[in-house]
Order: C-alpha cells, then structure tokens, then sequence
C-alpha cells in the first residue's frame, strides 16, 4: 500500500519492487504525475505487478473479518492545495474490535472535507491512528482528532528533522483528546501487534528509551 508518491512514501517501496516478488499494490487515484509516479508506472509494468487504485468509498477485503475502509481520496473533492499531500490515501484496517487509520500526508484542507463529511457519525473512530503528516502542525486539526478518538497516536518522525515535525500544537492536542503518543524519533521502529480485539501490544526497537 502507498498514501502517496513523495520520496519519503515511496522510495523504499520502488526499491523493493525491483528486488522482491510482489504480486499486489494498492494506491490512492492519482491527480498529480511525479518522477516517482513515472517510475513506478514502469516498474509495475516490467514486474507485471497487479496494482488496485482505491478512493473514498472503497472497501479493501484482506481475509475474513480483516478489511481496509477507503476514506480518500475522493473524486468528488480533489484539492488542489499541496495536491500529491492532500490527495493521499487515507484509511482504516478493521480487524473485529481492532481498528488503526493511515493518514498518509494529508493537511487541514483535506481533513476538513473529512470531517465535514464524517461530522457526527463513527466512521473515522479508532483505537490507533497514524498522525498525518509526520505531527505537522499543517495537520491534524482538533475536529479530525476528535472525530478519530485514538487511544495511541503513532508519529513517523525522524529524529531532528529539518522540518521541526512533530509540531508542538499537535502533540498537546493529542494530550488532550487522552491518546498515548509513540514517535520514531525518540523510540525507533514501533511495532504494532494485536491477537485479538482486546490486546494491543507496542514494541520498540530502543528500549533504553525512558519516558521523560
Ligand atoms: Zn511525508
């Protein structure tokens, strides 16, 4: 699965797809063409890998009771504000009680159509979210939080970045809708793992890491 065509969402990915067997990708619809896009294109063309284009509305069935809910992008509401950001694949894996949602890169102009969209209703909610967007401050807005409720909030950060990600607005609006907050930068890798509805289980690959 790729939210979206940036380097740092794809790069990994193309080099994968020329050294290993691949048999399945899923994408969001495209509206902007990019190097890697291009690239892509060819790789999955070469490699005669089966590739699904998904947008909002779209259900993805992984195995029984496992499935991915499409939330974006919609056809319906392309944006075209830091388009390839704001027209990344947003969605939620479902699994029974389980639920974790993948942002992607977006920005507060896509999350208000979502939240416009999903205002009052339970669709967004769940236990884990993906924050958007590396923590911008660009992103997450407090309606979107608070429609998505996550008990966790995952950040993939790295550690001094340039950008100054994650955003300090964004880590005390997590606070305060009560989310636990797990980042890359100070914890490593995070590995989510669940046996059933009930257990969520977090590993890090830096275990020294204390909690200041
Ligand atoms: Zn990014």
């Amino acid at each position: 699965m790729v939210s979206h065509f940036d380097t740092d969402h794809c790069g990994g990915l193309l080099y994968l797809l020329e050294k290993i067997k691949v048999k399945n990708v899923i994408i969001g619809k495209q509206f902007e063409n990019s190097e890697n896009l291009e690239k892509f294109k060819e790789i999955i063309k070469d490699k005669k890998i089966n590739v699904r284009v998904v947008e909002a509305g779209d259900k993805i069935s992984i195995e029984k009771d496992t499935y991915f809910d499409v939330f974006w992008p919609d056809i319906k509401n392309e944006i075209q504000e830091n388009s390839i950001n704001n027209n990344a694949l947003v969605c939620k894996l479902n699994y029974r009680d389980f639920s974790i949602l993948f942002t992607g890169d977006i920005e507060e102009e896509a999350e208000k159509v979502l939240v416009s969209k999903y205002k009052g209703k339970n669709d967004l909610k769940s236990k884990v979210l993906k924050v958007a967007h590396h923590g911008s401050n660009s992103s997450s807005i407090q309606e979107f939080l608070e429609l998505i409720k996550p008990k966790i909030a995952l950040i993939g950060v790295g550690e001094n970045n340039k950008y100054g990600h994650p955003g300090e607005e964004v880590i005390e609006r997590l606070k305060n809708i009560g989310s636990k907050i797990y980042r890359t930068d100070e914890m490593g890798e995070i590995e989510v793992t669940i046996n059933n509805a009930k257990d969520i289980k977090i590993n890090i690959t830096k275990n020294s890491y204390i909690k200041k």
